[in-house]
């Protein structure tokens, strides 16, 4: 059987017989078995069943049904599909692990192509590994910490695949060090959307190399990438610092930020229960087992309420997966299934304190859903270096993202937070904030070039030159063309 229909029938979703509803699109069975397979190699299914689950992603919020799904196990599948693909006009989008909110990865009657079998783990050489395309963190840093080493920057959530974070950027704790996760790396295989197989690095082909990490996926499909690696802590000491308003908790971020008190600096606004927010800082300090009682004294002179911190001594390893556990509570109860319509954007460090006050003043515990969050901590820009990264122009930003978890299902509530994500976009833009393109609303072509600002034209340059026909990652319409 198909491991594309195996998998996806083990995730018990069976077809109906005759007619298969994909978000609203009905598409008769018999058509869908009849489509052609072009001559390419890799698993190739218009299974409804198939198309249906390429047909959504994490976000919920939108379906697009392709015409069919290419499995490819190799670089030299995926040329050969772009190179029919480019010349007959059909959109072809990338998939790594779907976790797009907002239709990304989707291709509306193109193809998708489902990275899962291009998902090897190399050789872990002291400074480097290698990686296909479709691997995800998780699988990355299990072969890499049986060598005591990890990539320098890690998503909170390691079920995302490489190839998917390298077409954002991939952020996480320690990021105001390391920069993102495009910035750690050294060299990419790439399928441009002619078909051609190119290789490139900061110096072989450094204009695809700059086009393909976070450029959305507009120029090729990375298939291999060769990543950065350092030494991995043994521990990690965490820290929740709970702060009565957004003031004293920007205040020691800062203090923080500026001071290098912790390996890894995030934070977050919470639902309060009793109503109203709760403020948090997260640090984390790396250790190999000898840190002090007294943690190095890296709380000193913090102004949180102490007597609600919570402190926890963790394996690099477990600390790495703590977003497993939350996963574990929102699958349990439903939740990890609900629309999850996100906005994840940048605010510039001068005015992120007076712009998220007006917006959470303004937002409801409903609005993010009584276990969802609003991320809001400082990072430092420095060590970012990928040019179609939109990070604002200023050392330092804030990371405020709206984490909504929904507590129902209910799709005009998802609805209305798209909207209200557009408005709320709207409103961090002219505060000259960044959108970072992870988020459920609606871009037009004047709000990316908007977005992507000087990095634009080299980008649509790129675009022109590696993906002329523009078929490549239609979920994100640069050009508004179809
Ligand atoms: C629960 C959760 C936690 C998250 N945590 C973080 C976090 O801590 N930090 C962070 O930065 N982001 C985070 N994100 C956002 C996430 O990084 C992006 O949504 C990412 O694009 C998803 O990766 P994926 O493998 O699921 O990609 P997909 O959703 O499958 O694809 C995303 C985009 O990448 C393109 N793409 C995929 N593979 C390739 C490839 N091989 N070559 C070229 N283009 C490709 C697709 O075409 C699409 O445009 C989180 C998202 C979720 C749902």
């Amino acid at each position: 059987m198909n491991p594309n229909r195996r998998a996806l029938l083990c995730a018990g979703l069976g077809a109906g017989a005759g007619l298969v509803s994909t978000g609203g699109a009905v598409i008769p069975v018999a058509q869908a078995e009849t489509c052609d397979r072009p001559p390419v190699g890799g698993d190739w299914s218009c299974d409804p069943i198939v198309r249906r689950a390429a047909a959504t992603d994490f976000g919920r919020v939108i379906s697009r049904t392709p015409r069919a799904v290419h499995r490819p196990s190799s670089r030299a599948d995926v040329a050969g599909l772009l190179r029919w693909a480019s010349k007959h006009g059909a959109k072809v989008s990338a998939r790594g692990q779907g976790h797009s909110i907002y239709g990304r990865a989707m291709a509306e009657n193109g193809i998708v192509v489902d990275m899962g079998a291009m998902s090897a783990v190399g050789e872990v050489r002291p400074d480097r590994v290698v990686v296909e395309a479709g691997a995800t963190w998780a699988a990355v840093l299990e072969a890499t910490l049986k060598r005591g080493l990890t990539p320098p920057v890690l998503t909170n959530y390691l079920g995302l695949s490489i190839g998917g974070t390298i077409a954002i950027g991939g952020i996480g704790g320690a990021s105001s060090s390391h920069g993102l996760q495009t910035d750690q790396v050294l060299e990419l295989d790439v399928v441009t959307g002619d078909g051609r197989e190119l290789t490139c690095s900061a110096s072989a082909h450094p204009d695809l190399f700059d086009a393909v990490r976070a450029g959305l996926g507009k120029c090729g499909i990375v298939t291999r990438a060769t990543l950065r690696l350092v030494r991995a802590p043994a521990h990690v000491r965490r820290f929740q610092l709970f702060y009565p308003d957004l003031a004293a908790l920007v205040a020691d971020q800062r203090r923080a930020l500026d001071e290098r008190r912790f390996d890894q600096l995030q934070g977050a606004v919470l639902p309060d229960p009793a109503g109203g927010w709760r403020y948090q800082l997260e640090g984390a300090v790396f250790h190999d087992g000898t840190i002090s009682s007294g943690h190095g004294g890296v709380l000193e002179g913090l102004s949180d309420t102490r007597s609600a911190a919570v402190i926890m001594d963790l394996t690099y390893r477990d600390d790495a997966h703590s977003f497993a556990k939350f996963q574990k509570l929102l699958t349990s109860n439903g939740q990890w299934l609900h629309p999850q319509p996100w906005l994840l954007t940048f605010l510039r460090g001068s005015n992120a304190q007076s712009v998220a006050r007006a917006i959470l003043d303004e937002l409801t515990r409903a609005d993010v859903g009584p276990l969802g969050r609003i991320t809001c901590y400082p990072m430092s820009t420095m060590a970012v270096r990928t040019p179609q990264a939109r990070l604002t122009d200023e050392p330092v930003v804030f990371p405020f993202n709206l984490i909504r978890i929904p507590a129902s299902n209910d799709p005009s509530s998802a609805e209305r937070m798209v909207a209200q994500n557009r408005v709320l976009y709207e409103r961090i833009r002219d505060a000259g904030g960044t959108l970072y393109p992870v988020s459920a609303m609606p871009m037009s072509s004047d709000d990316w070039r908007h977005h992507f600002g000087s990095a634009w034209q080299p980008l649509r340059d790129a675009m022109q030159h590696y993906d002329p026909a523009n078929i490549l990652a239609p979920g994100y319409d640069l050009l508004d063309r179809t």
